[in-house]
Order: C-alpha cells, then sequence, then structure tokens
C-alpha cells in the first residue's frame, strides 16, 4: 500500500483552494499536477546551471549538457529501448507524431497507400495523417469502435492489405480509457508489411512500456501527463528506420557540417533535435520519472484501478448518469454524460465546488460523432487521488443535476 496522505504533500497546488473549496483535481489525462522535486529541478537548473547544450565547454555548459543527457538516459530505461540514440526529444506527443508524418511519412507514402488509426484517436493521432494523405493522394483508414468503446479487432484484421503503409493507434484512449491490444496490432501489421506507431500519450504513466517487447517502430509520449513538464515529449523510433529518415527542422544542432551547397546531417538523436531544446523542462522531466519510479508504476495503477472501481459504484446509482466506454480492459478515466444536461454546464457547476474535471469532446470529435453525443464529462485519477475526493465528484454532480434538470 502506498501513502497517499505523503503522496499529497509533495503536490503544493494540492493544498490550494478553488471558489473558496479544497482543490478536487481530477483532470489528470489531460495533464498531471508536477511534485515539489519537479518544480525543484526546474528552479535548480535556472539558478544554478543555466546554459546552452553540447556546444560549451565552460563549466555550466558541461554541467546542463550532462544533466540533459542524463534524462535521455533515464527515459531509454523507461520505454526499455536498445539504444539512448532512439530517444528523441520532442514538444510532446503532438510533434512526435508529426515529425514521423513529415519525414518518415513523407519519404514512404505514396498514391494509394493506405494508413490505419483507429475510430478512438486523439486528433493529433488523425490529422497528420489526414495532411500526409491529402498530400500523397493516400487513403485513411479507420478500425471502428464497439459500443462498449473497443475497438474491433476482426475489422482491423480486415482492413490490412498489402496497401497498408502504417498502423497508427493509442494504446491507451484518454477520452474512455481503453486499453488497446497494442501488441497483437503490432503483430498483425507488421506481418502485413506495415510499420506501427503507438501514441502512448496515457499509456506511458499507466503501465510499464518495453518498446522492444512491443516491437512497435515508433512510440511518442508526453513528459506532462507522466508528472513531468509541459513542453517536453520523447519520440522512440528503432534505429534503422530513424536512420534511414529524412531530416525534420532545419538548423543548429542538427547537422555535422553545413556549406551553401549542402550539409550533412548529425548522428541519432541530434539529427532530429534541431535548435536549441527545452533544456530545464528535460532536465525537471528526470525528477519526474524518478518519483514515478519511486512509487512504482504497479502500485500507482493499483491505486488508481481502485479508485476507479469506487468511482464507477458511486456513479453508476446516479440514474441521470450514462457511461461513455464500459471497455473490459481500462485505465483510470470515467467518462459520461448526464441525459438533458451539457457537459459544459456540468463543468461550471463542479468547478464552483473545487472539482476540476474535462468536459467536452477530449480532442477527439469523430469518436464524440461514434456515440452521438457532443461530449462527455470526464473525471481521470492520478496517485494523488483519494475516495474522499471521488465521494466530493458524486456529491458534486449529484447537486448539480437537481441545479439543472
Ligand atoms: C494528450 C494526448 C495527446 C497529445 O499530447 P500533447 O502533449 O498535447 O502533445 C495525444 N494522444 C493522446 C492519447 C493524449 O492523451
Amino acid at each position: 500500500m502506498i501513502d497517499i496522505a505523503a503522496i499529497r504533500q509533495q503536490f503544493p497546488v494540492l493544498n490550494r483552494l478553488v471558489k473558496g473549496k479544497p482543490l478536487v483535481y481530477l483532470d489528470n489525462a489531460a495533464t498531471a499536477q508536477k511534485p515539489q522535486v519537479v518544480i525543484d529541478a526546474l528552479v535548480n537548473y535556472y539558478s544554478q546551471y543555466n546554459a546552452n547544450i553540447h556546444r560549451g565547454i565552460h563549466t555550466l555548459a558541461e554541467e546542463a549538457t550532462a544533466a540533459f543527457e542524463d534524462t535521455r538516459n533515464a527515459v531509454q530505461q523507461l520505454l526499455h529501448a536498445d539504444s539512448r540514440e532512439e530517444i528523441i526529444f520532442t514538444r510532446g506527443t503532438t510533434e512526435g507524431i508529426n515529425l514521423v508524418a513529415y519525414t518518415w511519412g513523407r519519404q514512404n507514402i505514396g498514391k494509394g497507400d493506405e494508413i490505419i488509426i483507429s475510430g478512438m484517436e486523439h486528433h493529433s493521432n488523425i490529422v497528420p495523417w489526414q495532411v500526409l494523405c491529402a498530400e500523397k493522394e493516400a487513403v485513411l483508414k479507420i478500425v471502428p469502435v464497439n459500443d462498449n468503446g473497443e475497438l474491433e479487432m476482426e475489422a482491423f484484421h480486415s482492413l490490412l492489405s498489402d496497401k497498408t503503409k502504417l498502423v497508427s493507434i493509442c494504446q491507451i484512449s484518454n477520452s474512455l480509457g481503453t486499453i488497446n491490444p497494442v501488441k497483437e496490432i503490432i503483430k498483425a501489421a507488421h506481418a502485413a508489411g506495415a510499420i506501427t506507431l503507438i501514441d502512448g500519450a496515457q499509456s506511458t504513466v499507466h503501465l510499464d512500456i518495453d518498446v522492444q517487447d512491443l516491437d512497435c517502430d515508433f512510440f511518442a509520449c508526453s513528459a506532462h501527463k507522466l508528472y513531468g513538464p509541459t513542453g517536453v515529449g520523447v519520440l522512440y523510433g528503432k534505429k534503422a528506420i530513424l536512420e534511414a529518415m529524412p531530416v525534420f527542422m532545419g538548423g543548429g544542432e542538427m547537422i555535422k557540417e553545413v556549406s551553401y551547397q549542402h550539409f550533412t546531417p548529425n548522428e541519432l538523436p541530434y539529427k532530429f533535435e534541431a535548435g536549441t531544446p527545452n533544456i530545464a523542462d528535460v532536465v525537471a522531466f528526470k525528477a519526474a520519472i524518478e518519483f514515478v519510479n519511486g512509487i512504482g508504476k504497479s502500485a500507482i495503477a493499483a491505486h488508481e484501478a481502485a479508485l476507479l472501481e469506487y468511482a464507477a459504484e458511486q456513479l453508476t446509482p446516479i440514474k441521470e448518469v450514462r457511461m461513455i466506454g464500459r471497455a473490459r480492459n481500462r485505465a483510470s478515466v470515467l467518462s459520461f454524460v448526464v441525459e438533458g444536461a451539457h457537459p459544459q454546464d456540468l463543468g461550471i457547476i463542479l468547478d464552483n465546488q473545487g472539482i476540476a474535471v474535462r468536459t467536452g469532446h477530449h480532442c477527439c470529435q469523430p469518436l464524440m460523432d461514434r456515440f452521438a453525443i457532443p461530449g462527455t464529462t470526464r473525471a481521470s485519477f492520478a496517485v494523488y487521488n483519494t475516495k474522499e475526493e471521488v465521494d466530493a465528484l458524486a456529491k458534486g454532480l449529484q447537486k448539480a443535476i437537481k441545479m439543472l434538470l
């Protein structure tokens, strides 16, 4: 058992009041709060060794470079990548997916080729492929979602063909919490000759990730959903594929040498890291990884699973509440609608009670269309949430229903 009270003390924001009430933060699938160690790492970087990395020979530059590259090692371990060259720092999951679309995609996708995504993707795993398909006259195929919010796997298998060049799927849905069978998906995609990208924005904090065991070709995630800073993410790619890919952004750091006729790209991973990166936030990301490792992902997952179960017990008896997404295999996301009440109105009434939930389409408009709803209200749990907070949500919801219906 983990000591939730002690964990809560490490998150300064949890002490604040919202509208005069203690904050109940249940919007963790959008972004998690930051523990003091992450905040300290940021302050320490700026107050002790702020410098540009890789090029300087002075002490501050060496310290900053070492700290930056230390995070790369920590990420390599977090994802169980084969080598640190396969870990590219980005601004987040969105940039990682776009990087693949703009480089690998431009090089490898042609007229009539097919890209498969699923019906529960975040807009950041839809739009880059729409842009690419429009440019290349390629075709985007969608794996349908059943009424429980699970992928229809038979339909997925029948979409695969020798035209399929890429399968890009989220490991955990941010709007339903569904955990997808990505290992099976990756295996089938490879058998059809396609490569695979896994959107790990939600899964990296909830599941043990082993990119070698999954055998995915790309894996994208964001630090801010793992108790780390915003503006930092990671794109993992298999080394041979990254080496064959053209460069993404041009500029400093990504080159070995430049003349007016020509440039030579840098070695991996720097080839894909043009310009001065988000050094401070990359450095602080390591503190977030250590925070998670210190508690243990399985202990965190067990706590969140218990909260999810408890929340389902508290909310299901409320007769106006209809759950959206009842996948058997699910992470700590509870999405629901209240018949006759707009999610936004619910969100405002809950906020007046200090309760932060997400309302709307959660960057998944096509999925909302699938369920014929404008959006949901979503409560998503993290390691610091408690049963008392779930009780506050249930009570707040009943109050909102009384006011709105
Ligand atoms: C949050 C999220 C993204 C986008 O991540 P950013 O950090 O905003 O780039 C993509 N996919 C899923 C499943 C997400 O939850």
